[in-house]
């Protein structure tokens, strides 16, 4: 805490991760040794930056960019971009953490990093939009690369934000390498790339399930958000025959007893993808009950998909889904339940499932698209998507190696942890102290 001084974000993760190890390092005494841990916790290299840009009136705005690259350990930094006004150095540092653990579950060659900007989108024109992101690409630009730190898109960023990063890249490079993943289909991006973090929660919730000899079908699912993550995990989860009854976004719960069904969904994409809207108004246009300022979490469900944001399900949004018998938590943003919470659902028997482990399918998919890139060439969606799958099921396979507990039941937290830590640390271990 000392060394990190305000940044109780990051000290959570830590803290998060470290507990969890405990027992296994203890078992495993080599990776307490040359000072691995402490420099686990280091992020190789925290670059922050100024990003002068001019909106539409001709004011000059200033604004902070960051790109933390934590770990380089198995690969080149990968993580996402982050556009949003609570933006610090503390949030992208707990990403920029998670990110180290998760990628080494993909199985894929990355490292961990974040980045992003205390910039607000919300209310700024396409033209602001793409100036901003220019902007901030002139700095970033110097510390990316192919082979170096290749970015994707997180909340605020999605294929128009990272179409014109692209576009800038290339202009000041005069390269056409395509360091940033989630790209659009013409220029090196991969089919199954916007889906695949949403599609991937629910592969893992499915397969959580499946476990414990249950399935998705018939249940009653609550999601939160309703951004690039929400929507697709709404796809999935519909598709294998859940009922979803919520989204929400910063304002306020949509509720829908009767569930989503693929046109309400459509509805909802057009409603935030092209109109950049409220899910307000998504709920007039369909006629569901909104609760403005609430969360969805006092819903009864069997499965809950926390897709928002960080720390938005707290121990007493935890004791209210325990309450009311949810059996699953699988985690579509990064860290949305508090240390709290997580410990409520680990104690009372709910499939609780990280992010690091259920939303790792967006990152994976973005490595697929970085060997696509690399071979010049393009998989079908059929392909992309079984991969996606085999990926999902592999981490799922993964914790159970590593989380199993005395009893038969399994900590995905444990095997989350342990299996990532185990690929970063051994390849730590063999890297010499550097
Ligand atoms: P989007 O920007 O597409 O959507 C974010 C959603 O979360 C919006 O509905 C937004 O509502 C809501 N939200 C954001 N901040 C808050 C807040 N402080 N309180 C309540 N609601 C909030 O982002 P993504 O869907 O891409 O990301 C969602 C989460 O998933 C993040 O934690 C991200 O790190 C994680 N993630 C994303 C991946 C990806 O591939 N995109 C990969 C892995 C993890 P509003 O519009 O009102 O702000």
């Amino acid at each position: 805490a000392e060394r990190n001084p305000g940044q109780p974000e990051f000290l959570q993760a830590v803290t998060e991760v470290i507990v969890s190890l405990w027992p296994f390092i203890k078992t495993n005494p080599r990776y307490a040794e040359h000072g691995l841990l402490d420099r686990l916790v280091e992020p190789e290299r925290a670059i922050q930056f100024r990003v002068s840009w001019v909106d539409d009136h001709g004011d000059v705005r200033v604004n902070r960019g960051y790109r933390i690259q934590h770990s380089s350990a198995i690969g080149p930094f990968k993580g996402g971009i982050r556009f949003h006004p609570s933006v610090n150095l503390s949030i992208l540092k707990f990403l920029a953490f998670e990110q180290t653990f998760k990628n080494a579950l993909t199985t894929l060659p990355m490292g961990g990093g974040k980045g992003g900007s205390d910039f607000d989108p919300k209310g700024r024109s396409p033209g602001e939009i793409m100036r901003f992101c220019q902007a901030f690409v002139s700095e970033l630009f110097r510390h990316v690369g192919a082979d170096t730190d290749v970015p994707a898109g997180d909340i605020g960023v999605g294929g128009r934000e990272i179409g014109f990063m692209t576009g800038m890249m290339k202009k000041l490079t005069n390269r056409a390498d395509c360091v940033f993943t989630g790209k659009g289909l013409s220029f090196g991006g991969s089919l199954v790339r916007p889906e695949a973090t949403g599609y991937g929660t629910v592969y893992f919730a499915e397969e959580m399930l499946r476990h414990v000899g249950r399935s998705l079908e018939g249940m009653r699912v609550s999601v939160s958000g309703a951004g690039n993550v929400a929507q697709y995990a709404v796809e999935k989860a519909i598709a294998l025959g859940a009922r979803v009854i919520t989204v929400s976004d910063s304002s306020g719960t949509v509720i829908d007893d009767d569930g989503f069904t693929v046109e309400k969904l459509e509805i909802l994409m057009d409603v935030k993808n092209h109109r950049y809207g409220r899910v307000s108004e998504y709920a007039e246009r369909v006629g569901a009950r909104f609760e403005a300022g609430r969360s969805p979490w006092h819903v009864p469900v069997d499965v809950a998909l926390p897709c928002a944001t960080q720390n938005e399900l707290n121990g007493h949004d935890a004791e209210v889904l325990v309450g009311n018998g949810v059996t699953c938590v699988a985690e579509g943003a990064n860290m949305p339940s508090t240390a709290e919470a997580v410990t409520i659902f680990e104690k009372r028997g709910v499939l609780y499932a990280p992010g690091k482990a259920s939303n790792a399918g967006g990152v994976s998919t973005s490595g697929l698209e970085m060997s696509q890139n690399a071979m010049r060439l393009a998989w079908t969606r059929e392909e992309v998507d079984r991969r996606l799958l085999e990926i999902m099921k592999g981490i799922h396979a993964a914790c159970l190696r590593y989380g199993q507990r005395e009893d038969g039941s399994v900590s995905y937290v444990d095997g989350a942890n342990v299996a990532g830590f185990v690929k970063v640390a051994d390849a730590m271990l063999a890297q010499g102290v550097i």
